[in-house]
């Protein structure tokens, strides 16, 4: 079936386009350079034409301004065009032509974006396994984590990598152009009954179009980082999602001791090592002949978005000297609802501080990478907002989180936490940092810890009694 190797098509003459338009962009600032220091300023203000008086201090604020401007605009259109030619955050290239198991980059974290079955989603075209948010591109032919759009202006594609250098590109940019426009509006009308320099109305229009794109650019592309959307992701934003989701210890030990091994017709099927329970027909579900007797799995499996379960690792190697056997690791599949964004961070600025940083002059300088490019957390390849938190707790896998102690009641029941304050809180803690969230408990887990809070608790009291 898949004999001939596959290989990933590039769509030459964008790609030939975004080498061209670069350097278009640089002539044309060049060009613009030139009105602004020779035409105007040279020609204009300081030596200027009969019946217009000189203007010295305009003639030497003028082009200072310019360059001041065009100084941020050149430093982050440099640092993007060195992000992007080199990687933008590209996924490695396989070499394979086949699917193996996947490696446990995705199976040993929490959360991750799956297929129907339950496996990490495969770039036949790449060869690889694409992480969470990841998207392949036809035009530069590779798959591009986070990836937001192929940009001919910047050279190739904006992904987690380039996005921050250019947005700041786009803004510095249209800080220029609006100044450029006001500059040549003004002395285009000033000379408008003379006969108007030519090279000034071609610099107004030029300043008037770059500033219509790069405030529509500004706009759109500020927004959908606010709403932790790529432009891709915001396109088909009625798509559901595919979530595997680590189940709770409880579920884990629940299911491990009713998972069937891989089955012997699987381990059979020769070089196809690609095998897991849920490709055999037979195990189609464990849940749809409702063999376990844990409630918690019962219920959860009963939801509308619950599509099984996947234990990882799907195979154990065989061509190896017998080792301790790995921690088996059960997911959940879950199915999103349409239009939910598990990455939205809850707020604007929480967003915009994934992809700009902490710290203003992250915002304001083209050096450091977005925080949302460090992939070390355990728990997902990028964090997750309360839409996830809501949707675990929508599907059964997670209670709400118990509001903590703030009164004298320990166990949370009978709290004055409003529902504004736990949401509140809730945004300050766990998954936004890659952390689990106290959420994390299954009812029957909770339920044993208070159990053991007021037994404690009752401990203490007769202890105090006694040594009274
Ligand atoms: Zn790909």
């Amino acid at each position: 079936m898949a004999a001939e190797a596959p290989l990933a098509p590039r769509n030459k003459a964008s790609l030939a386009t975004a080498r061209v338009v670069p350097a278009v962009l640089v002539l044309i600032v060049a060009y613009v350079t030139y009105v602004v220091i020779g035409p105007l300023t040279i020609n204009y203000l300081l030596n200027a034409p009969q019946h217009v008086r000189p203007r010295i201090a305009t003639g030497i604020a003028t082009p200072i301004v310019w360059l001041f401007l065009l100084i941020p605009v050149a430093a982050t259109y440099l640092r993007l065009l060195l992000v992007v030619l080199r990687d933008p955050g590209y996924v490695p290239q396989g070499d394979d032509e086949s699917k193996k198991e996947p490696p446990p980059d995705f199976s040993m974290r929490d959360v991750f974006v799956c297929d129907s079955n339950g496996h990490p989603i495969w770039c036949y075209y790449c060869r690889n396994w694409k992480p969470d948010r990841a998207h392949h591109n036809q035009d530069v032919g590779r798959c591009t984590l986070k990836m937001d759009h192929f940009c001919p202006w910047v050279g190739g594609v904006v992904g987690e990598r380039s996005l921050k250098f250019f947005i700041q590109f786009l803004f510095y940019s249209m800080v220029l152009c609006t100044y450029l426009t006001a500059l040549m509006a003004f002395f285009v009308h000033e000379t408008l009954h003379r006969n108007s320099n030519i090279h000034f109305c071609v610099a107004l229009g030029l300043g008037a179009f770059f500033l219509l794109f790069t405030l529509g650019m500004v706009v759109t592309t500020v927004q959908y980082a606010g709403m932790g959307w790529t432009t891709i992701e915001q396109a088909g934003r009625g798509n559901t999602i595919h979530l595997a989701i680590l189940l709770p210890p409880e579920l884990q030990a629940a299911l491990n001791g009713s998972v069937p091994t891989a089955p012997p017709s699987a381990l059979s099927r020769g070089n196809n090592h690609f095998t897991s329970e849920l490709d055999d027909p037979s195990h189609s579900s464990y849940f749809s002949n409702t063999n376990t007797k844990n409630w918690a799995l019962r219920r959860a499996s009963r939801s509308e978005f619950w599509r099984g379960t996947i234990t990882y690792p799907l195979t154990l190697p065989t061509d190896r000297p017998p080792l301790p056997a790995p921690q088996p690791r059960a997911f959940a599949i879950l199915e999103t609802p349409p239009g939910m964004n598990p990455w939205d961070l809850g707020s604007t600025s929480r967003n915009l501080t994934a992809v700009f940083g902490t710290k203003l002059h992250h915002w304001v300088l083209p050096v450091r990478h977005s925080p949302c490019c460090d992939h070390s957390s355990d728990v997902s390849f990028y964090p997750l907002g309360p839409q996830f938190e809501d949707f675990l707790e929508d599907a059964g896998l997670v209670q709400s989180a118990p509001p903590r102690s703030a009164g004298k009641d320990s166990y949370g029941r009978g709290s004055t936490v409003s529902e504004k304050r736990r949401r509140k809180r809730a945004l300050e803690r766990g998954w936004q940092h890659g952390e689990r969230p106290d959420g994390w408990w299954m009812e029957k887990e909770e339920r044993r810890r208070r159990k053991e809070e007021r037994r404690r608790a009752r401990e203490e009291g007769r202890d105090g009694d006694v040594v009274r």
